[in-house]
C-alpha cells in the first residue's frame, strides 16, 4: 500500500516495523464538548484507514487516548484548561464532563459506523506513566524546571520541525489566542511536560509528583499512552492536520528523546472540514454535530458517504446543499445494493477482479472516492447477484455504508401509515412557513416517534423510515 507520509512529505510504500503487524495510534477527542462533524471527518477517515489495513491482511492494534486533562485553550500551553472551561459552562465537575462527552463521542462514532479502537485510554488513568517519562527526560538532560513547571528543551534536538512544511500560521501558534508568552521557557518552542504553576490556580484535577502538586501537559499523554499499549515502535500515527504542529512535533521530540531511537514511521494527517467561515472548531461555539444533522432528518451514514467522496488530503467544505446531493446519491445507491438477490453461486474470478479494482484505488493513498466508484462498477458488472452481494459485503467491511442492510423503501410504499406521514409533513411545512416553530417542532417529534426521517433537500422534502 502506498500512503502519503507527513514525515518526509512524500508518498511511500507502507512497511510496518514487524511484517504483518500494525501498531496504530490516534489522538482522541478532548472531551469538554460534543465532537463536531469536522472532528468526525478525521475519525471517519482514520476508521477507513484502520479497516483497510485489516482488509489488506494486517493485524492492527489501534490505540486512542481520551484527553480529559492538560489541553489548554492555546496549543502553546497557555490559557485556560479546556476541561475546566467545559465544567464551568455546565456547572459540573471535570470528571462528570469527561464522562458525559466521552460517551457522547462514542455514541456519535457508532452512528457513523466508526469502530471503537482496540484500546481507549483516558489520560487521567496514566499519571504514573507521565511522571515516569518526565523524570527520564529530566535525567537525560532533555527537560528543565522553571517557575514550578517542567519544560522540554527543544534546543537539545538536532531537528525540531520534523514535518518541515509548516506555514506561518502554524508556526505562530505560540503567540496566537491573544495569550502572552511563557517567560519560563528558554526557547520559544519549548513546551510544558508537567505543570505545577498555571495562571489558573483553580485547576480541578491535580496529582502529587516529584515537582509538586500538578498535572501533565497535553503532548506527554499521547507519547506515554502509545508506548504503554503499542510498545517502543509505532507504525502509524493519525490525527487532523492541526495536530501536526505543535502536538505531533512535540510528541516526536519527547518520545525519541526518551526512547533514544526513532519512534513512529508514518504520520497520517486528515485535512480540515471547513464551513463558510473557515475551519470548523469547537472554540467557535456554533458548530455542527451529528445530533444536529439527525434532528434535521439526515442519516449520519450519509455524512460518512459525503466524507468518503473526497480525498483525506484535501480540505472539504461542508454545505447543506452538497450534503443533500450526497443524500440523494446515497439513498439511490442503497436502494440498488439492498435489492440485490441472494441466489446463485459466487463467481470467484469476477469477484476477484472487482475486489482488485477496489484494492488498486485504496492502495493509492487511500483513494476513497475512487473506492466508492467501485460500488457502481459492481452494480454494473456482468456477474450474478450473489457475486455482487459478496463483493459489496467485502467493500463494506472497509467503507461501512450499510450497503446490504435491508431497506425500508419497499415496505414503505405499502405502509398504511404513509398517508398520515405525508399529511404531517405538509402541516410541518406550512407551520414553518408561518414561523410557527412550536407546531413545527411538535410535528417533528411526532414524526420522529413514528420513526420517520425527514430530509430537506433543495428540490423539496423527502422522507423515509429510520431503521
Ligand atoms: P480535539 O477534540 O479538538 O482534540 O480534536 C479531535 C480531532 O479532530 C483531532 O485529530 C483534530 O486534529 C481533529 N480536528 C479538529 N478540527 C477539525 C476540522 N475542522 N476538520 C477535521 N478534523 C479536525
Ligand atoms: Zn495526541
Amino acid at each position: 500500500m502506498i500512503l502519503y507520509n507527513s514525515l518526509g512529505q512524500t508518498k511511500q510504500e507502507f512497511v510496518p516495523h514487524t511484517p504483518g503487524k500494525v501498531n496504530m495510534y490516534t489522538c482522541g477527542p478532548t472531551v469538554y464538548h460534543y465532537a463536531h462533524i469536522g472532528n468526525l471527518r478525521t475519525y471517519i477517515m482514520e476508521d477507513v484507514l484502520e479497516k483497510y489495513l485489516r482488509f489488506a491482511g494486517f493485524d492492527v492494534n489501534r490505540v486512542m487516548n481520551i484527553t480529559d486533562v492538560g489541553h489548554l485553550s492555546s496549543d502553546a500551553d497557555t490559557g485556560e484548561d479546556k476541561m475546566l472551561k467545559g465544567a464551568k459552562r455546565e456547572h459540573k465537575t471535570v470528571m462528570e464532563i469527561a464522562q458525559f462527552y466521552t460517551d457522547a463521542f462514542f455514541a456519535d462514532c457508532e452512528k457513523l459506523n466508526i469502530k471503537r479502537p482496540d484500546v481507549v485510554e483516558p489520560a487521567t488513568n496514566c499519571i504514573d506513566e507521565f511522571i515516569d517519562m518526565v523524570s527520564v527526560l529530566l535525567e537525560k538532560g532533555y527537560a528543565y524546571l522553571a517557575g514550578g513547571n517542567v519544560y522540554f528543551d527543544t534546543s537539545k534536538l538536532s531537528t525540531y520541525y520534523v514535518f518541515g512544511n509548516m506555514n506561518e500560521d502554524d508556526l505562530a501558534v505560540g503567540v496566537r489566542d491573544s495569550v502572552e508568552e511563557d517567560e519560563n521557557k528558554r526557547n520559544k518552542t519549548d513546551f510544558v511536560l508537567w505543570f505545577t504553576k498555571s495562571k489558573f490556580e483553580d485547576q480541578e484535577l491535580k496529582w502529587e509528583s516529584p515537582w509538586g502538586l500538578g498535572y501533565p501537559g497535553w503532548h506527554i499523554e499521547c507519547s506515554c499512552i502509545s508506548k504503554k499499549h503499542n510498545g517502543e515502535y509505532l507504525d502509524i500515527h493519525c490525527g487532523g492536520i492541526d495536530n501536526a504542529f505543535p502536538h505531533h512535533t512535540n510528541e516526536i521530540a519527547q518520545s525519541e528523546a526518551y526512547l533514544g531511537h526513532p519512534w513512529c514511521k508514518y504520520w497520517f494527517h486528515v485535512l480540515h472540514l471547513n464551513d463558510a467561515r473557515g475551519k470548523m472548531s469547537k472554540s467557535k461555539g456554533d458548530f455542527l454535530t451529528v445530533s444536529l444533522l439527525e434532528s434535521k432528518g439526515y442519516d449520519p451514514v450519509a455524512y460518512r458517504f459525503f466524507c468518503l467522496q473526497s480525498h483525506y488530503r484535501k480540505p472539504l467544505t461542508f454545505s447543506y446543499e452538497s450534503l443533500d446531493n450526497c443524500v440523494k446519491a446515497y439513498n439511490k445507491l442503497r436502494k440498488r445494493t439492498a435489492a440485490l438477490g441472494k441466489d446463485g453461486d459466487i463467481e470467484q474470478d469476477k469477484a476477484d477482479a472487482l475486489l482488485a479494482k477496489f484494492k488498486e484505488a485504496m492502495d493509492n493513498d487511500l483513494n476513497t472516492s475512487l473506492g466508492v466508484t467501485v460500488i457502481y462498477d459492481v452494480l454494473k458488472a456482468d456477474a450474478n447477484d450473489a457475486t455482487k452481494r459478496y463483493v459489496l459485503g467485502e467493500l463494506d467491511k472497509v467503507l461501512s455504508l450499510n450497503l446490504l442492510e435491508e431497506q425500508d423503501a419497499a415496505p414503505q410504499a405499502a405502509n398504511p401509515q404513509d398517508a398520515e406521514v405525508e399529511a404531517l409533513i405538509a402541516q410541518r411545512t406550512e407551520a414553518r412557513k408561518n414561523k410557527d416553530w412550536a407546531t413545527a417542532d411538535a410535528i417533528r417529534d411526532k414524526l420522529a416517534a413514528m420513526k420517520v426521517v425527514v430530509v430537506d433537500t433543495k428540490d423539496g422534502i423527502s422522507w423515509h423510515y429510520a431503521e
